[in-house]
């Protein structure tokens, strides 16, 4: 999934870039608020981590401001450890859930990782489709009941199109998702991670909606 990551101190942000991207996320790292504020103008995040002292634009305006034009990304808050007034501000802007730094990076993981289920009206961390499943807690892949190795990005793939199962996902979404900001190697990569699916899974899972994306369909039971 796509996350935008939103932090002024780089230690930290290092940290936080790097545990996300151990699960398979793309992270978008910006450092300022107007920066944040921009993005979240300008593309799609499946989840946004804020931290709330920020140059240019605090975050709390970010946020205030993000909800006000209607937008619904979840947004989890970065706060101070004793800062209980700035959680309740946060919660009541719209902030969809927040961790006090220090924090432990495990567990923002897991935050994140529920967020984005949430959002995606999943309960279950294992998304499902006939023999298939999807694990997001332990990042694995089985095929009637057997693990299978999936190699990074067309497990990412796999992921959105089986988040958003029954929805038509357009090739240039799934590109944002799996690359953000940074070029994509060539431009017929998508295809490849498609086609990995398929091999290891079955060849009808996925279905290409020519010109438009690919879909998985709700499962008729
Ligand atoms: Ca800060």
């Amino acid at each position: 999934m796509r996350i935008l990551l939103v932090e002024d101190e780089y230690l930290i942000a290092d940290a936080i870039k790097a545990s996300l991207e151990r699960q398979a996320h793309h992270v978008d790292w910006v450092k300022d608020g107007r920066s944040a504020q921009d993005a979240l103008a300008a593309d799609r995040f499946d989840l946004t981590v804020l931290d709330l002292g920020l140059p240019h634009k605090d975050g709390m305006d970010v946020l205030r401001d993000l909800r006000r034009s209607g937008d619904k990304t979840p947004v989890l808050i970065l706060t101070a450890r004793d800062a209980v007034q700035n959680r309740i501000e946060g919660l009541d802007l719209g902030a969809d859930d927040y961790l006090a730094k220090p924090f432990d990076m495990d567990e923002l993981v897991a935050r994140c990782r529920a967020l984005i289920r949430r959002s995606n009206q999943n309960a279950d961390p294992v998304l499902k489709h006939g023999d298939v499943e999807l694990d997001t807690a332990s990042q694995s892949v089985r095929y009637k009941s057997q693990k299978i190795e999936l190699p990074p990005l067309a497990y990412q793939t796999l992921q959105v199109l089986l988040e958003r199962q029954g929805r038509v996902v357009s090739k240039n979404d799934l590109s944002a998702t799996l690359y953000g900001w940074e070029p994509e190697a060539e431009s017929n990569v998508i295809e490849v991670y498609i086609s990995q699916i398929r091999k290891k899974t079955r060849n009808d899972l996925i279905r290409t909606i020519r010109g438009v994306g690919y879909i998985i369909d709700t499962e008729t039971v």
